[in-house]
């Protein structure tokens, strides 16, 4: 695996100076991973873009939070191989995963997703897109965003067969209710979405407590050496145990603080003493919300 900063340049779009820098990962002579420095929506919170580059097209995997950002991986891609780029995975429907879309879409990629996936785009994505469009710090990037749903969606897993198998998982609700981890059985390689972070703090807003850790297990079941996380730099299995512990600290971090009569800024304060350096800090309001919420109602015999 090696991983370079890419200097800001190619094919790039006027909005290229107000973004931060794009940083590259080669996981197989293949596969590639890019991001950028940082986890605002300049960064696109840091979220991966995954390109598999198969015989008979590319393969993408999370798009990133706006075209501009498209449009950069593009460019780097183009770097690498002049192959069309046949389908967009969404591993979920947030944002930063997906508001990049529609620039592949216009170059005829099929954008595949779980059937919940797909639902929370359409439901949500409009007011959302509306009220981000408001905020000063993503005004200008999200611009040239146009909604556009998937065309294709699953409701447990599929098979994509372009030279390269890529398999389409859903592992139930975790992270998200239409989440989907993509499994390369060749290369050894699972892109994760965001069932995993890596240096990054958990978005806990539409999760599922026993599913976030189900999600985990049924990632551990493959056959995989390489795993890439939504957000952060791709590693070994050792990732998957460091989510589990991540969860179980966070728990813990929340539960005390409860019965310590601790308020949210303080747990908050907390959870970023707990973890130091980690991104996505901005999640910690929601992820006080969530877990309180979690530890005070009384136990059920399952999931929502
Ligand atoms: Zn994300």
């Amino acid at each position: 695996m090696s991983s370079v900063a890419l200097t800001g340049g190619a094919g790039a779009s006027a909005n290229t100076t107000r973004m931060s820098q794009l940083k590259e990962t080669r996981v197989r002579d293949n596969v590639w991973v890019w991001s950028f420095h940082g986890d605002g929506p300049a960064a696109s919170y840091g979220a991966n873009c995954v390109a598999v580059v198969a015989d008979a097209g590319v393969v993408l995997v999370d798009v990133l939070f706006s075209p501009s950002h498209a449009r950069q991986v593009e460019a780097a891609l183009r770097q690498k191989t002049d192959r069309p780029i046949r389908v967009v995975v969404l591993t979920h429907h947030h944002a930063d995963h997906t508001w990049g879309a529609v620039h592949f879409v216009r170059q005829g990629a099929l954008v595949v997703s779980h059937r919940a996936c797909r639902d929370r785009m359409a439901s949500d994505h409009p007011s959302q897109l509306l009220a981000r469009r408001a905020q000063a710090e993503a005004a200008d990037l999200l611009a040239d965003v146009v909604l556009v749903l998937p065309s294709l969606t699953l409701d447990h897993g599929i098979g994509l067969h372009l030279g390269e198998e890529v398999e389409v998982w859903h592992p139930g609700h975790g992270h998200t209710p239409g989440d989907v981890f993509v499994y390369l059985p060749e290369a050894g390689v699972a892109v994760c979405g965001d069932l995993v972070f890596h240096g990054f703090h958990f978005n806990y807003q539409d999760a599922d407590r026993e599913g976030v850790r189900r999600g985990l297990e049924a990632l551990r079941s493959l056959d995989a050496e390489v795993f890439v996380p939504g957000h952060g730099p791709p590693g070994g299995p050792e990732l998957l145990g460091q989510q589990l512990a991540y969860h179980d600290a966070v728990e813990d971090v929340v539960r005390q603080g409860l019965a310590e009569g601790k308020g949210e800024a303080q747990v908050t304060a907390d959870l970023r003493a707990r973890f130091p350096g980690y991104g996505l800090e901005s999640v910690l309001p929601v992820t006080y919300a969530r877990v309180r919420e979690w530890l005070l109602r009384p136990a059920r015999g399952g999931r929502l």
